[in-house]
């Protein structure tokens, strides 16, 4: 299939160079040149969809999705599908599907978990919103790209499964961080905790799959003086999409609205930014207080 892929960025690079791979013929652009990129480029916007039967965006936010999209529906034939991988605002999602509509261009918001492994792998779970006849279009596609494909609904319903999901790693993460904490200062062992709580009602992905405490549990980035896997930034980012979904819905989610504050207040310091979000550990550590 001819492919135009825009935003070539940690994700975006390695998910284009798979389906490079599968032999699909793509055309990247992204605003920054890539170091190296996974396709053949264009220079200009416009150009990346001279024949293209798929759009792919991999894009920061929502306005930028809503820039690319103001520019290149104009222009793309009927019939062309999009597919945003991007995580943005339900708000701008919706406004794309609805633009795409008005142009008779199937439409799909497919964000993305699993992060730059994932995409490197080829492993990407893909959260689906849109209609039956354009999943069926598009999956073939991102079967490439993913290991899972969950169709959540009609339009704006995989942004809203992104976020809820995000919003409650966000939670348990600094759930699991906090416990540990409370284990030191009460003399228990880290590995003891994590031996108890692995098998038991505490338990969860946090812990088991991405342990914030080093040296216990499986490999994580706590081994890899936590270098992202998944950025504190990018945690602020998604639960502030959550938290501004949750002001739009009337919907209480103080626990959500406590992650998200102390993630703003953690990727706030530019150093921990670019940590992996299960830096919340040593975070919370540094503020333990003196009795
Ligand atoms: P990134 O910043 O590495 O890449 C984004 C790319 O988009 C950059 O190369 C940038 O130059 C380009 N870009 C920005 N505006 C543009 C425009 N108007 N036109 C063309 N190109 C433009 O970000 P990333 O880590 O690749 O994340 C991309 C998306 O995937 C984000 O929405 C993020 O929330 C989501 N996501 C990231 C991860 C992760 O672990 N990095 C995991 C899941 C989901």
């Amino acid at each position: 299939m001819r492919i135009a892929f825009i935003g070539l960025g940690q994700m975006g690079a390695p998910m284009a160079q798979n389906l490079v791979s599968a032999g699909h013929d793509v055309i990247g652009y992204d605003l920054a040149t890539p170091a190296t990129p996974p396709c053949s480029l264009a220079e200009r916007l416009e150009d990346v969809i001279t024949g293209a039967e798929m759009i792919l965006t991999m894009l920061p936010h929502g306005a930028a999705v809503t820039e690319v999209s103001e520019a290149l529906l104009p222009l793309i034939a009927k019939g062309t599908i999009w597919c945003d991988c991007s995580t943005i605002d339900i708000a701008s999602a919706r406004a794309l599907h609805e633009a795409a509509a008005a142009k008779g261009i199937p439409c799909l918001d497919a964000p993305v978990s699993g992060g730059i492994s994932g995409a490197e792998a080829g492993t990407l779970t893909f959260m689906i919103g849109g209609s039956d006849a354009a999943v069926s279009a598009a999956r073939p596609v991102l079967e490439v790209m993913g290991g899972k494909l969950v169709h959540c609904g009609e339009a704006g319903a995989g942004q809203a499964a992104k976020l809820c999901n995000n919003m409650i790693l966000g939670i348990t993460m600094i759930g699991t961080c906090e416990a540990f904490i409370l284990a030191d200062q009460l003399g228990l062992s880290r590995q003891a905790l994590y031996d108890v709580v692995s098998t038991s009602s505490g338990q969860s992905w946090s812990l088991t799959t991405y342990c914030p405490a080093p040296d216990i549990g499986p490999n994580s980035p706590a081994d890899r003086d936590y270098q992202p896997g998944f950025s504190t930034a990018l945690m602020a980012k998604d639960l502030t999409l959550a938290m501004q979904a949750a002001k739009d819905t009337g919907t209480p989610a103080a626990l959500g609205a406590l992650a998200h504050k102390l993630y703003e207040e953690f990727a706030s310091d530019e150093a921990m930014a670019g940590k992996d979000f299960s830096a919340m550990l040593p975070h919370l550590q540094s503020l333990i207080r003196d009795r």
